[in-house]
């Protein structure tokens, strides 16, 4: 397990000696600790990328692309033990880490394409109405990518930002959550087998303001991308301004599950499920907002009572545990509050609310449901981040709409019903990034990921992923005088 810093190619302590605990949330105890970067490590990562940046933009796309398929292969090569090191770190069950492995190789493999694409297209004439003139496009990379994830997507989010980034030319420093680094600090172990340029990936463990916010000041850095929260969200956006830094962010969300009364049942009730207790609900897409049509809303309420009551909590390197612990102390108080404050406010919960009664120690909290929530809870408005549900019902799918959208936030939705035409109806005016019909939460890599209002600004995957890394620029030529 690597421990160092990764810059320039080398592992190495940082400049001020320091280290930060690790830790296993199921146990709830340090198991580990890695190196506690700060703002000189910061310095000679960013030298390291700049210096490294000419040589790595000039390669073109083709030659990028056969370090983003090696990358992609290693991953794949080293899935499963990847996958035990973050479900350990993170508390994810052992299932669902393989998925986000899984992810994070089909992203490298997708940017691969993605940078052969870009070459193909360079200097493409755009047509202009003045035959004395030509227009030449080109893609240019932006530069030094300063890219700043959380924890509850160990090696997704990163590989969302590190794969698009490096086919488009830019050269990385990337800073893993402090609470789940270990993971992300294999990158680096991968990068240096596949003979990836020093430099062009460089990788700072730290706090967010030791290692974070001088990543998002550093006058060599061009881009800035950053997912994690709302209020770091902002700070990032105004430490970019400075410098007028390209600054992309995914932010938080309090996605509504709209369910009609003529859904498939039992596909509804997974959709629900699924949407609020995959990964203990520490997810930026979980739909902890139901609403589920009147006429529907006893039975299915009781089938989904009934299912979260079935969800197995357990020790994550387990088979068959289906829920493990919050990743972290600080956040599993946070819910627990958030639970309180549902109960001192008088909403009626119908399941969860605590502990598992099967667990002894670890940060878990039950699935939990609360229904007939007002809109103006602070339930109902603001971002958990943990296995607790809301529901409301609904009249009217006027109404579902309204409701869906009243929100400070846009990241997802998802509709649950077996007419075609108004479920794309009602995909069509949610105001967010992303609509699943029918479906759980499948995130395809070819499709975009992000949101409207408050969570965020810009596009992560598909194209639209490798753009925000993209500088556009035009030649244009007189022909003759
Ligand atoms: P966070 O904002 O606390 O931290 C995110 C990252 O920013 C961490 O690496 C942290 O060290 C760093 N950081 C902290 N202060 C900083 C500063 N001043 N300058 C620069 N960097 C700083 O978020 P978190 O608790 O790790 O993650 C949970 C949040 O992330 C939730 O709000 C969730 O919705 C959001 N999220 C969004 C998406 C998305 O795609 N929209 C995906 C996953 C998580």
């Amino acid at each position: 397990m690597q421990k160092q810093l990764f810059i320039n190619g080398v592992w190495q302590d940082p400049v001020v000696p320091g280290t930060l605990e690790v830790f296993d949330p199921f146990r709830g105890e340090a198991y580990t600790e890695v190196a506690a970067g700060g703002p000189a490590d910061v310095d000679k990562a960013v030298a390291a990328a700049k210096a490294a940046f000419p040589a790595w933009r000039d390669a073109g796309g083709k030659v990028r692309a056969g370090y983003l398929a090696a990358i992609a292969a290693k991953l794949r090569e080293r899935a499963e033990e990847l996958a035990r090191l973050s479900s350990r770190n993170n508390g994810k069950p052992i299932f669902e880490a393989r998925i986000d492995m899984g992810d994070a190789a089909s992203s490298f493999a997708y940017y691969a394409e993605q940078a052969i694409a870009l070459e193909d297209k360079q200097n493409s004439n755009v047509a202009v109405p003045d035959g004395g003139f030509t227009a030449r496009l080109r893609y240019e990379p932006a530069g030094v990518a300063s890219l700043i994830v959380p924890w509850n997507f160990p090696l997704v989010t990163t590989s969302w930002k590190v794969a698009p980034a490096l086919a488009a030319g830019c050269t990385v420093v990337l800073k893993p959550s402090e609470i789940t680094p270990v993971v992300e600090l294999e990158l680096g172990v991968i990068a240096q087998e596949v003979g990836l340029p020093p430099g062009v990936l460089n990788i700072i463990t730290g706090t967010g303001l030791a290692v974070g916010a001088p990543m998002t000041e550093h006058p060599d850095v061009a881009k800035v991308s950053f997912t994690g929260s709302n209020a770091v969200g902002a700070r990032v956006m105004a430490a970019g301004a400075p410098g007028t830094k390209s600054v992309s962010l995914e932010l938080g969300g309090k996605s509504p599950i709209i369910v009609f009364a003529d859904a498939d049942f039992d596909q509804a009730v997974e959709c629900v499920l699924g949407g609020i207790f995959f990964n203990a609900g520490q997810m930026c897409s979980a739909t902890s907002r139901l609403l589920v049509e009147r006429s529907l809303a006893p039975r299915f309420i009781e089938a989904l009572v009934a299912g979260a009551r079935a969800i197995k909590p357990g020790n994550p390197l387990d088979e068959d545990t289906q829920i493990g612990p919050i990743t972290m102390k600080a956040q599993h108080d946070k819910v627990l509050a958030y639970i309180e404050k549902g109960r001192a406010s008088g909403l009626t919960l119908l399941t969860g609310g605590g502990k598992p009664e099967s667990i002894n120690g670890g940060w878990f909290i039950e699935p939990t449901i609360f229904t007939d929530v007002p809109t103006d809870s602070p339930l109902w408005r603001e971002e958990i981040f943990g296995p607790v549900l809301c529901i409301r019902t609904f009249d009217s799918e006027a109404e579902a709409i309204a409701l869906a959208n009243d929100s400070s936030f846009g990241l997802v939705g998802t509709v649950v019903s077996s007419d075609e035409a108004t479920a794309n109806r009602v995909a069509d005016a949610l105001e967010v990034g992303h609509v699943w019909i029918n479906s759980p939460q499948m995130i395809f890599v070819e499709t975009s990921w992000g949101g409207f209002k408050a969570s965020g600004i810009g596009r992560e995957l598909g194209p639209w992923g490798m753009s925000s890394y993209l500088e556009i620029k035009h030649t244009t030529t007189r022909l003759s005088r």
